[in-house]
């Protein structure tokens, strides 16, 4: 099966100059690694021009986040709709950076009903904090994935991206244990088969949170995910490169 890597660009690099080049570098690399699925997310600045080079069908644009309205007052905003109409067929929701500057669950609902309408396919992103002996992280979690698919049918779950993002691992070089993925992956799929019944156990689930050339593999052959969202490593070409030649080597 083809793994799913989403290159999550965040506010890098600074310059459409250096963007052009980790993009060349990134295309290159998605050529040599047969068997993944690659999705990059760059800056919404850099999306237009960098997907008007790009000729390929190998590499999908995303954006990292946007307004469910298609148009209107909103100063600072990006809506969807202009973010399609440059190429993009993915939205990163309820990212914990987007979170920790006021994403709402309310928010990533409405965010998740308008990607839907407009085919676009969101990627949404649920986890805690932090973790401790009584569980609170399940609790968090469940309230974060009924939020959104409380308000889904199955056909339109199915058509959601799940991706499971611990904080306290982001930005860091230590994945969680494929095992704990395992296990988040199961009470993911129990949470909305509960909303939904069983059309929805086919829901896909990727993870997030110092994903690495390192442990690219070990968490695709054991945590029970379909593919990885990678942050800081997607934007070192040489460390993603790496990471993709890896992944590849293992599904193919
Ligand atoms: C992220 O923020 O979505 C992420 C996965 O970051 P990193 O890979 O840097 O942990």
């Amino acid at each position: 099966m083809r793994a799913l890597v989403i290159a999550n660009w965040k506010m890098n690099p600074p310059t459409f100059r250096e963007a052009r080049g980790l993009f060349e570098a990134t295309r290159k690399a998605a050529e040599r690694s047969r068997g993944v699925t690659l999705v990059v997310a760059p800056p919404v600045i850099f999306l237009r021009p960098l997907s008007a080079l790009y000729k390929g069908k190998r590499i999908a644009f995303a954006l990292q986040g946007g307004h469910w309205e298609k148009a209107g007052a909103q100063t600072g905003e990006i809506s969807m709709a202009q973010a399609q109409d440059a190429r993009a067929s993915y939205i990163i929701v309820g990212h914990s950076e987007s979170r920790a500057r006021g994403e709402t669950n309310e928010d990533t609902r409405k965010k998740v009903a308008a990607a839907l309408a407009l085919k676009l396919t969101p990627i949404l992103c649920v986890g805690e904090r932090q973790r401790d002996q009584g569980g609170a992280h399940f609790t968090i979690v469940s309230e974060q994935l009924r939020a959104v698919f409380g308000e889904l049918t199955a056909t339109q779950a199915a058509r959601v991206i799940v991706a499971y993002e611990p904080i306290w691992a982001i930005g860091g070089e230590e994945s969680m244990s494929p095992r704990d993925m395992h296990e988040m992956a199961i009470f993911i799929r129990k949470s909305i088969v509960d909303l939904l019944g069983q059309g929805s156990m086919s829901v896909k689930i990727i993870y997030g949170g110092a994903a690495t050339e390192e442990n690219a593999t070990a968490m695709l052959a054991g945590g029970d995910v379909v593919g990885l969202l990678v942050g800081h490593v997607s934007v070192d070409s040489k460390r993603f490169a790496a990471l993709l030649s890896a992944i590849s080597k293992s599904v193919v």
